[in-house]
């Protein structure tokens, strides 16, 4: 392996999540050569990810059937009320370590190289520093693709600070009687965020999100929900058969595009502000990073990149800034005792009519 340390690329991708192998992938098939490197020992585990995607993924991504583990056809929404609202929201329960390991191979198979247990611990415009095994050594390239997730090593070299978040806990269940609907549920102890129930055959995800001041109450607001769980639906029992977790950017990054360094996925602040779904526009975004940073290397002409930034936000910029607008007013309007609880997610969850009565004039 060590050889690869002192070689140079075209394009340098860091992180194989969906985001960084679907650039990978896209820049490869362009015929330029290509690293992608992945801290990791093993892509896509640990996985932390409630695993449900919209059923778009299957036009933008080339995955194995294997990876998708049931459909799902509608939400139900749980407000503390106690009414239940239903909305259509086809998708797909993933095996998200299946995913992502399909998309890297992808992305090799388009022509791409794969260095796995290498971390990027700098950047320049130059390339990067990287860390393998007892060695530490710089490879150059002339596009940089920062797809390293939401705690991002390229943003810090770029002097950027971290994205506002949420942060989740999550336990996989058994599930002893099958579903095909996801379950979204409020409650004012799930500050700025909302629990998950999404059924994976016979297993389910139960998951909450907070804002980061609460992170030190999610273990007690997970038991607070399982137990509501076992209650409303009757259940035998509650078995845990894994924990994970994570933290999820909500809000978009102002800039992504510096010199030949580009952003993408949670790096890029990518996921949606209000429900957290990140992997949809990872891999648009990654395709499209990809894409535009091969052209760039084919045309000699890196001004190029400053595509990409306009790109993204025609296909999906304009969806995360007016959720965005709504994170900041959920965030406001949480602990305020004359605002109905209730109203105040159907101004905010994005299934409701409510949610986008602003969009027309926003
Ligand atoms: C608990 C939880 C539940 C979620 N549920 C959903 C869901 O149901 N649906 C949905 O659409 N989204 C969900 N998301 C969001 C989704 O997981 C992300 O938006 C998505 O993974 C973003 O993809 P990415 O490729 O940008 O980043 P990641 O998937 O985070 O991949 C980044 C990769 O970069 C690697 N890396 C990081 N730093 C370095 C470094 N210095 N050097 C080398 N490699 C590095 C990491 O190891 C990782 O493999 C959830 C997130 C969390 C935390």
């Amino acid at each position: 392996m060590a050889e690869y340390l002192k070689s140079s690329y075209d394009l340098i991708v860091i992180g194989a999540g969906p985001a960084g192998s679907s650039a990978a992938r896209a820049a490869a098939q362009r015929g330029i050569r290509v690293l992608l490197i992945e801290q990791r020992q093993r892509i896509g585990i640990p996985v932390q990810c409630a695993e449900w995607v919209s059923q778009w993924i299957s036009h933008h991504a080339s995955f194995d059937s294997k990876a998708v583990i049931q459909s799902v056809d509608e939400m139900i929404v749980h407000l503390p009320e106690g009414n239940d609202f239903k909305f259509k929201n086809p998708g797909y329960m993933l095996d998200r370590s299946l995913f992502d390991k399909g998309l890297a191979t992808s992305a090799i198979l388009s022509g791409a190289e794969l260095l796995t247990e290498t971390k990027a611990l700098q950047t320049s415009s130059e390339g990067i520093l990287v860390h393998q095994g007892t060695k530490e050594e710089w490879i150059k390239a002339k596009v940089i693709i920062g797809a390293d997730g939401v705690h991002s090593t390229v943003v810090r070299s770029t002097g950027k600070p971290p994205l506002k978040q949420l942060v989740a806990l999550q336990y996989e269940v058994a599930l002893f009687e099958p579903q095909s609907h996801t379950d979204i549920y409020f409650h004012p102890v799930y500050e700025g965020g909302y629990a998950w129930f999404f059924p994976k055959r016979n297993r389910a995800n139960a998951g909450i999100g907070v804002i980061p001041s609460k992170t030190g109450l999610l273990p007690k607001l997970l038991n607070h929900f399982l137990t509501h769980l076992k209650d409303s639906r009757k259940l035998p029992r509650i078995e845990i058969l894994s924990k994970t977790g994570g933290s999820i950017p909500c809000e978009p990054r102002e800039q992504t595009v510096y010199g030949n360094i580009l952003l993408v996925g949670d790096a890029a602040g990518h996921a949606h502000p209000i429900t957290g779904a990140g992997i949809l526009n990872a891999v648009l975004g990654g395709t499209m990073a990809g894409t535009i940073g091969a052209e760039a290397i084919i045309r000699e002409d890196l001004d190029l990149l400053k595509n990409y930034e306009t790109e993204w936000r025609e296909a999906f910029g304009k969806s995360l800034q007016y959720g965005l607008f709504k994170r900041n007013f959920l965030e406001e309007n949480w602990n305020r005792r004359e605002i109905d609880f209730n109203d105040l997610v159907r101004k905010s969850w994005v299934g409701f009519k409510e949610y986008h009565k602003e969009r027309s004039v926003w």
